[in-house]
C-alpha cells in the first residue's frame, strides 16, 4: 500500500470549549484525508493535509450529473480515553457497493480505512469527552472529470472530513412525530435507493421541509409503486414491535442497508427476540398501533442510534404508538448498542475497533 503523505498545518484551530453547544456538521477539524483515482494510476496519492476548500472545474461531472456518494460513521472516546470505531470496514464496503451502482470505480477500502485511522491518530484531541458526544466522520467520493457528456468519470476524488458532535439526546430518548409521505417518493426498486448517493437526499428534501412545517421531525417513505409498503425514515431504517416480535422492511434495493439496522437485528436475536424482515403495509402499522398490538416503533441510524417514534400521521390521520411514550425494547437496544460503541460493555460481535 502506498505510504500516506502528511502535510502539516501552520496553525491549528481552537478546539470547541462547550461540547454541548456543538451543532451537527458545522465545524470541522484541522485536517482531511484525500486520495485520487485515475484510470492510469488507480487509487493513489493518499494524503493527510490541512482542511481546505476544494478547487473544481465548473464543468466537473459531479455538479452536473451527480456522481457523488458519501458515508456516515463516528469515532467514540472510551472511558480510558482511547478511540473506538464501530464496524468501519462495513461503511467502506457499502461505499464500494454504491460506487458500482453509480458507475464509479470501487473504493480502495483498505487504503480508505488506513487513511481514516491515520487521520484520527492526528486528530484524536478533537474527539469530545462528554457523555454521548462523538466525532462524526464523513467519507465522500466524487467524480473529477471536467466533461459535459453524460458519461461516467474516469477520475475520482475520495476524501474524509471530521466534525465533532454533541450528544444526540441531552435528556433521554425522546419519541418523535413522523409524517408518512403519500405524494412524493424517495426511491424505486431498480434505482439507487440502496446507496448513500447525494441524489437520494435531494430527492427527499422537499417532503422533509414540508413535513417540518407541519410539525413533524421526519418523513416515513412508502414504496414507489403502490404507496403502500413501509420503506424507511429520512436517514434511518425503521423497526416495529408487533405482537412482541421485532419487524422491519426487507432489503429489496430501494432502502439503505443500515449498519445500525443490521446491528439491531443481530443484537435483538442474541437477546432472544424474534425478528422478521418482511413487507409491512401502512394499513398494518395503523391497525396495529390502534389495536395496541404494536407496542413500539423506532428508527435506527448512526446519528441517533435508536430514535423512538411516538406518532405517525398519514393522509390527515394521526395515530400514537404506546401512548406516545418510548418502549422498553428501544431503550434496551439503545443502551446495549451505545455500551458497545463506547467500549463500556463486552462486544461478542467484534464490532468495536480500538484504534
Ligand atoms: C445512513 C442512512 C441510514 C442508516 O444507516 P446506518 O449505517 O445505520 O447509519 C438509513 N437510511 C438512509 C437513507 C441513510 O442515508
Amino acid at each position: 500500500m502506498e505510504k500516506i503523505k502528511i502535510i502539516r498545518a501552520t496553525a491549528l484551530k481552537e478546539k470547541p470549549k462547550d461540547e454541548s453547544a456543538l451543532v451537527f456538521g458545522k465545524s470541522f477539524t484541522d485536517y482531511m484525508f484525500t486520495m485520487e483515482f485515475s484510470s492510469a494510476k488507480g487509487w493513489h496519492s493518499p494524503t493527510i493535509k490541512p482542511y481546505a476548500p476544494l478547487s473544481i472545474d465548473p464543468a466537473n461531472l459531479t455538479l452536473h450529473y451527480g456522481q457523488s456518494l458519501f458515508e456516515g460513521m463516528k469515532a467514540y472516546r472510551d472511558a480510558e480515553g482511547g478511540v473506538r470505531l464501530f464496524r468501519p470496514a462495513d461503511n467502506f464496503a457499502r461505499m464500494s457497493i454504491g460506487a458500482q451502482r453509480l458507475a464509479m470505480v470501487p473504493l480502495d477500502e483498505e487504503m480508505a480505512l488506513a487513511g481514516l485511522k491515520a487521520l484520527l491518530e492526528i486528530e484524536k484531541d478533537w474527539i469530545p469527552r462528554s457523555p454521548g458526544t462523538s466525532l462524526y466522520i464523513r467519507p465522500t467520493m466524487m467524480a473529477m472529470d471536467a466533461f459535459l457528456g453524460v458519461h461516467a468519470s474516469d477520475s475520482y476524488l475520495f476524501f474524509i472530513i471530521l466534525s465533532p458532535v454533541a450528544a444526540y439526546y441531552k435528556e433521554g430518548l425522546k419519541p418523535v412525530k413522523i409524517y408518512v409521505e403519500d405524494e412524493y417518493v424517495r426511491a424505486a426498486r431498480g434505482g439507487i435507493g440502496y446507496t448513500k448517493a447525494a441524489a437520494n437526499y435531494v430527492a427527499s428534501m422537499l417532503a422533509g421541509s414540508q413535513a417540518e412545517k407541519r410539525g413533524y421531525s421526519q418523513v416515513l417513505w412508502l414504496d414507489a409503486v403502490e404507496r403502500k409498503y413501509i420503506e424507511e425514515v429520512g436517514a434511518m431504517n425503521i423497526f416495529f414491535v408487533i405482537g412482541g416480535k421485532l419487524v422491519t422492511p426487507p432489503l429489496r434495493g430501494s432502502i439503505l442497508a443500515g449498519i445500525t439496522r443490521n446491528s439491531v437485528i443481530q443484537l435483538a436475536k442474541a437477546k432472544g427476540l424474534e425478528v422478521e424482515e418482511r413487507p409491512i403495509s401502512i394499513d398494518e402499522v395503523f391497525e396495529a398501533a390502534q389495536s395496541g398490538a404494536m407496542s413500539e416503533a423506532f428508527g435506527s441510524g448512526t446519528a441517533a442510534v435508536i430514535s423512538p417514534v411516538g406518532h405517525f400521521s398519514w393522509k390527515g390521520e394521526e395515530v400514537a404508538v404506546n401512548g406516545g411514550k418510548m418502549g422498553k425494547i428501544a431503550q434496551d437496544l439503545y443502551d446495549s448498542l451505545t455500551a458497545i460503541q463506547y467500549g463500556r460493555a463486552a462486544d461478542p460481535f467484534g464490532w468495536s475497533i480500538k484504534l
